[in-house]
């Protein structure tokens, strides 16, 4: 059985100490009330060493939000992925919507950094997804494949393991806007034959592909209910430890 995830991504919000209480008020919620799926909670660099001792023996793993596509030395403002596993973090999230386009990162720069990243033993979210100017010209399909194809599918089915997918939408990000579930199983399901394609159905059957965009506590369960949709990763709504633990509860 492929793994449920509930996955934050704080992006560049939260000083130390408030990245530390919410840490703490939702390790407490989880303690009490057990979740069903695995929880993951993405901050930016200067809270991982913190937030990974704080949540060493709870149910809340920890990841970044990048990593550099190099793998040491004279790039100043960089933090390498060797970096990023000594804090304790387990994971990394790479190909956000948001690194591609502020920041110029090409699939082959992706590619750079998912090899880092897993060389250096972290589990990679890649995301991918449409603007809506290519849903509007139905080539949904056609980005996430080249997407894919572009930065991850030259990966061993032994590296592959190691890889959660996240479909983010671009026109859903903290937009409010948020893809009909059945928009989001549709494409989904797409995601997941091409991982077959490559991988084998096996294979495929036992990666986990996570939705983005928008989802809340209200609209989670109808996303999660789909057979295709095996989680979230989460903007906004991880900012507030009842508004996560809100999603959380829809695997429930
Ligand atoms: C995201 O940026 O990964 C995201 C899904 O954001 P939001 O939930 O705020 O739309």
């Amino acid at each position: 059985m492929r793994k449920h995830i509930v996955a934050g991504n704080w992006k560049m919000n939260k000083s130390l100490q408030e990245g530390v209480a919410l840490a703490t008020e939702l390790k407490e919620m989880l303690a009490a009330q057990k979740p069903n799926c695995d929880v993951i909670i993405g901050t930016p660099f200067i809270h991982l060493a913190t937030v990974s001792e704080l949540l060493k023996d709870s149910v809340i793993a920890v990841s970044a939000e990048n990593c550099a596509d190099k793998e040491s030395g004279a790039y100043t403002g960089e933090v390498s992925a060797s970096m990023v596993k000594s804090t304790g973090a387990e994971y990394v999230i790479l190909g956000h919507s948001e690194r591609r386009e502020y920041y110029h990162e090409t699939p082959e720069i992706l590619k750079e950094k998912v090899d880092l990243a897993l060389a250096n033993g972290l589990k990679v979210i890649f995301c991918i997804g449409e603007s809506l100017e290519e849903r509007e010209a139905n080539k949904q399909e056609a980005v996430c494949k080249a997407e894919l194809a572009g930065s991850v599918f030259h990966l061993t089915a032994e590296q592959w393991k190691n890889v959660v997918i996240a479909y983010e939408p671009i026109w859903a990000i903290g937009t409010g806007k948020t893809a009909t579930a059945e928009q989001a199983e549709e494409i989904h399901a797409y995601i997941r034959s091409c991982v077959a394609e490559v991988y084998g159905a096996e294979v495929a059957d036992e990666t986990s592909i996570l939705y983005g965009g928008s989802c809340k506590a209200s609209n989670a369960p109808e996303l999660f209910g789909k057979p295709n949709i095996d989680g979230g990763l989460i903007g906004g709504a991880s900012l507030k430890a009842d508004d996560f633990k809100g999603i959380i509860d829809a695997w429930n």
